[in-house]
């Protein structure tokens, strides 16, 4: 693995960018970026990361529900690496819930999301895959989505009490 980046934070510019989509799957620099992407994720305790988050404004993200300490109720999968990825809602309900970001430290909120997303991407090889999500993974898919779009969760919410710290979040919330 090359160096460790840095979590881009809340402020800076690649945040709010649109990234651009992967085309040449075998580049030297795509596949540093997916290695790089999977450490950090993993070392974070993330349960997904989007590649601009590492500095790197390209459509890609890897979704990874499992129990950590951020989430200890989340449902296990593998982790999935989504290149190019796009959704369709299957369900048009939409839930809140909490969600964090390892962009946008100290706080949690309740997010609206969609339930059940229906996901068309690449994988690390470049073929076209699709991936039904529900529920948690179906949030986190879109929080990682939102990134490759310039957003974060904070322009998602419909209310600005519905920002806590992380202090009170596991005081009260998660404990
Ligand atoms: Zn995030």
């Amino acid at each position: 693995m090359t160096e460790k980046p840095e979590i881009a934070q809340l402020g800076a510019d690649i945040l709010r960018q649109q990234a651009r989509e992967v085309d040449d799957f075998s580049c030297p620099k795509f596949l540093a970026l997916l290695e790089t992407l999977q450490a950090v994720m993993l070392e974070s305790n993330g349960v997904g990361i989007a590649a601009p988050q590492i500095g790197a404004s390209w459509q890609v993200v890897i979704i990874a529900s499992r129990p950590t300490a951020r989430y200890p109720h989340a449902p296990d999968m593998s982790p999935v690496i989504m290149v190019n990825p796009s959704f369709q809602v299957l369900n048009a309900n939409r839930r809140k819930d909490w969600e964090g970001c390892l962009s946008v430290p100290g706080i949690r909120a309740l997010v609206p999301r969609y339930q059940s997303v229906r996901v068309n991407y690449q994988n690390a090889l470049g073929q076209h895959e699709q991936m039904i999500l529900d529920d948690f993974p179906a949030r986190v898919f879109q929080h990682e989505f939102d990134h490759l779009q310039g957003l974060v969760y904070l322009d998602r919410l419909e209310s600005n009490r519905d920002i806590v710290s992380e202090t009170e979040f596991f005081k009260r919330i998660a404990a």
